[in-house]
């Protein structure tokens, strides 16, 4: 786009990108927190930089790296299943691009930095309450494995006032706002294509999948006759691959639109996201989500439907012979995601092989947990903590909170036997079984309550317990004293049950 520093809502055209500046974030300024890990490993600074003055204030969106330019993604979505045609980064400024020691490529993003093109209604601001939501829990879930955008740092004012979520009297609380430096290899999702469909840019389309197959796909050769059937088969991949992860740790992303879906399958953008406490599969967390058309069981459909839709955004650029390959591989698609799935749960139970009847063995556990509303981080936990034989010994498993929960089931006994006899079938040693579930079931996810009693000190400037969180899921794995003082795997209480979070941000 060439209109430089345009900071005004407007529909782009013919562009990937629009040049503008940030609105640097005005008042007293502080830094919420910071990931060492992302700052040492990603963009090679030490954590030390972070209390600088200098470093709050390029978080702030103040200044550029000499020679430096932001730019801002024109992309489109489909939102709640409907065409929404233009939305983009509208209250996002890419920094460039950081090339670290490891040849590996990021760009720093900043998000709440001010309005854009494609700011719409909105004010191109952030809150700290979503902010401090996305910094943990992008960066939780890294360290789980699910594969994620990262965060670095969090900046917060005390006088940049922004306002949300009116009440019916028409009033709002005036919100402190947050600028949040995220990290990805790129920024480009479903989204980015559709635009370019939908307002007849096919020659800019073009454009933009070579580079990005260049670039991130660079094992596809361009000469490759098949390059953009092999490109849109590793791209669905990678996102069930994802949605695979999610199912296993109980994550739901909350807004599924295609705009929100990353082409490098990472998970992207957190809004009214939730783990799941006690299995719900009906579980939606976001409250104007009134469908549930974004419920944890619809996850792996709603993937499918719209890697559907991007496949037909592809279309402009595809031969017929390309159309029939990709509808050949798009039927392959639901199988594929169902087997990895079903790989992803025996795995949480210290299983490694698909064999017949698995299915129905991780489908009538997770009913069981359904009808007693068993937690389902801490059952799988558990499950992995006490031998199956004793699985049905009240006494045995009494200090087992979520286990006493499936243990009120009358289906649990029949249950437990079914999963003696598989572990059997494939001579797993309790050793390894012990081993196996302890290193795929996390003590530790980053769940509503515990963000929300962080965010409340932070929102008095008291950033120990969001730090704290930070440090505790950098090993979700390992049981750590002093969250568990703090009650970290213990039974949320009971003001978080059913919590929902508004799409507002
Ligand atoms: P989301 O539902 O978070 O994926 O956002 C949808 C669209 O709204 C994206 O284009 C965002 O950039 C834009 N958006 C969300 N909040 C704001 C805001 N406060 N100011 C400007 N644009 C926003
Ligand atoms: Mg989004
Ligand atoms: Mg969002």
């Amino acid at each position: 786009d060439d209109n430089p520093e345009y900071n005004a809502p407007v529909a782009v055209k013919n562009a990937v990108f629009s040049k503008v500046p940030t609105e640097p974030l005005q008042g007293n300024l502080h830094l919420v927190c910071a990931s060492e890990d992302c700052l040492k490993n990603v963009l090679e600074l030490e954590h030390t930089v972070a209390e600088t003055k200098e470093f709050i204030n390029f978080i702030a969106g103040k200044y550029l790296p000499e020679g430096g330019l932001t730019v801002s993604h024109r992309y489109g979505g489909y939102q709640f299943g409907f065409w929404a045609d233009q939305l983009g980064d509208g209250r996002a400024h890419i920094l460039g691009e950081y090339v670290n020691s490891k040849e590996e490529s990021w760009q720093p993003q900043l998000k709440g930095s001010g309005e854009t093109p494609y700011s719409r209604f909105g004010d191109g601001r952030a809150v700290l309450r979503s902010s401090i939501r996305e910094m943990v829990a992008s960066e939780a879930c890294y360290f789980l494995g699910i594969p994620t955008t990262r965060a670095a740092a969090l900046v917060v004012s005390d006088e940049h006032k922004v306002y949300r979520d009116k009440t019916y009297s028409g009033h709002a609380r005036p919100e402190r706002a947050a600028v949040l430096m995220r990290v990805a290899p790129c920024w480009y999702r479903l989204g980015s294509l559709e635009i370019l469909d939908k307002r007849k840019e096919p020659h800019t389309m073009k454009t933009l999948v070579d580079h990005i197959i260049k670039h991130y796909y660079p094992h596809i050769e361009s000469s490759d006759e098949n390059k953009y059937v092999k490109w849109y088969s590793e791209v669905a991949v990678k996102n069930l691959d994802m949605v695979a992860t999610w199912q296993g740790y109980g994550f739901t992303h909350g807004v599924l639109n295609t705009d929100n879906v990353s082409i490098l399958g990472l998970t992207i953008d957190y809004g009214p996201f939730g783990f799941i406490d006690y299995y719900n599969q009906h579980y939606v967390p976001n409250t104007s989500d009134d469908m549930g058309r974004y419920a944890y069981y619809k996850q792996p459909d709603i993937i499918l439907w719209n890697l559907e839709k991007f496949a037909a955004a592809m279309e402009p650029i595809l031969s017929e012979d390309e159309k029939q390959k990709i509808a050949e591989f798009r039927s392959t698609l639901s199988e594929y995601s169902k087997k990895i799935i079903l790989k992803t749960f025996l795995l949480k139970l210290g299983l490694q092989e698909i064999q017949d009847g698995d299915d129905s063995l991780v489908q009538d556990l997770l009913q069981i947990m359904q009808q007693t509303m068993a937690d389902f981080t801490c059952t799988f936990r558990q499950l992995g903590e006490v031998e199956p034989k004793e699985l049905v010994n009240q006494t045995v498993i009494e200090k087992k909170w979520s286990l006493l929960k499936v243990y009120e089931s009358k289906q649990w006994s029949v249950w437990v036997s079914k999963y003696q006899d598989r572990l059997c079938k494939e001579n797993v040693t309790e050793e390894d079984r012990r081993l196996r579930m302890s290193q795929v079931n996390p003590v530790y996810i980053p769940r509503n309550w515990m963000l929300q009693e962080a965010i409340a000190d932070a929102e008095n400037n008291d950033f120990q317990k969001v730090r704290f969180l930070l440090k505790i899921f950098e090993k979700p794995f390992e049981t750590n004293e002093e969250a568990e003082k703090l009650g970290y795997s213990a039974q949320p209480p009971s003001w978080s049950y059913g919590l929902k979070l508004s799409c507002s941000s």
